[in-house]
C-alpha cells in the first residue's frame, strides 16, 4: 500500500508469511533511499526492533477483525488496526520516549511512625511516571535525581496531604543526591531505609514498634496519594532513560 500527501510518501507493508530479517532490512533500505517512509505489519514475531524499522505485530482474521499488538498504556496490550493507523497518522507512534508527550506522575506514599516523636506521618515512597506504554517507578530511597527534577516534583505535592519535608541529601561515596523524607510533626529525618517496591500499590508502611533504629518496617499499604500531569522534557527524558527497566521500542504516546 502506498499513500501520498504532498511531497510525503508513506508505504505500509503487510507481511503475512515469515520473511527473513535480511529481506526486510533490504527492502526498508530501498524505501528509505527513494524517500518513502514505510510501516510494517507482521503476522509473525522475531522481526528486528529498531528506530529504522517502524513495525508492529498483527493478529486476527477477517471475521474477528485485526488488532495491532502494541501496548497503549492503561494496561491494554493491543488495539484495533484501524485505531492504530489513526494514531500512526496523528504522530502518536514513536520510537523511544518522545519529547513533548504527555505523562502522569503518581506520588505513592504511606503512613509511617516517626522514630523520634512516635507520631504517624505520611512519607513518599515512590514516584511513578506513567507514560505511553510504560510505567517507570523511582523509589525514594534510591532515587538519584537531578535537583531540578526534585524541586518540580516537590512543588507539585499539596500541603493538605500531610507529607513532611522531603530533602535531597548528598551521598559522598556515589557522589550523588538521594531523597529522604522528614516527619511532618517534628522534622526528624526518616528517609534512610531500603524501600522494597511491592507489586501491590495498596500497601501501608508503618514501623511495628515505632522504636528508633527499628529496621523491621512493614511496607504494606502504600498507595497513590496524588497524581498530576506533565509533559516529557529533556530533564524527565534523561531521568527515565537512566531507569533500569527502560527499553527503547515502538509505542503509542499521547502528544496532543
Ligand atoms: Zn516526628
Amino acid at each position: 500500500m502506498l499513500a501520498r500527501k504532498g511531497k510525503h510518501r508513506v508505504a505500509v507493508e503487510i507481511q503475512w508469511s515469515s520473511e527473513t530479517n535480511e529481506e526486510v532490512s533490504r527492502r526498508q533500505e530501498r524505501y528509505a533511499e527513494s524517500g518513502v517512509r514505510c510501516l510494517w505489519l507482521f503476522r509473525y514475531g522475531g522481526f528486528p526492533v529498531s528506530r529504522e524499522l517502524p513495525a508492529v505485530r498483527v493478529r486476527g482474521n477477517l471475521d474477528e477483525g485485526f488488532v495491532a499488538l502494541i501496548p497503549t498504556g492503561s494496561g491494554k496490550p493491543s488495539l484495533p488496526v484501524q485505531e492504530f493507523f489513526d494514531k500512526v497518522f496523528n504522530r502518536q507512534f514513536h520510537f523511544g520516549l518522545p519529547l513533548g508527550c504527555k505523562a502522569i506522575i503518581e506520588v505513592q506514599a504511606g503512613l509511617f511512625r516517626c522514630f523520634s516523636c512516635l507520631a504517624k506521618t505520611r512519607i513518599v515512597t515512590a514516584i511513578v511516571v506513567d507514560v505511553g506504554p510504560c510505567k517507570y517507578r523511582f523509589n525514594m530511597g534510591d532515587l538519584v535525581v537531578d535537583l531540578e527534577l526534585f524541586k518540580r516534583i516537590r512543588g507539585r505535592i499539596p500541603d493538605r496531604l500531610g507529607i513532611g519535608s522531603i530533602k535531597p541529601r548528598y551521598r559522598k561515596a556515589q557522589k550523588s543526591y538521594y531523597l529522604s523524607n522528614g516527619c511532618a510533626k517534628c522534622g526528624a529525618r526518616l528517609g534512610d531505609y531500603e524501600y522494597n517496591p511491592g507489586e501491590d500499590d495498596e500497601t501501608v508502611c508503618e514501623s511495628p514498634t515505632g522504636l528508633r533504629g527499628d529496621r523491621w518496617l512493614h511496607w504494606s499499604n502504600w498507595k497513590t496519594v496524588y497524581r498530576f500531569p506533565i509533559r516529557i522534557d529533556k530533564i524527565w527524558q534523561n531521568a527515565i532513560r537512566q531507569c533500569e527497566d527502560y527499553v527503547e521500542t515502538w509505542g503509542i504516546y499521547s502528544m496532543g
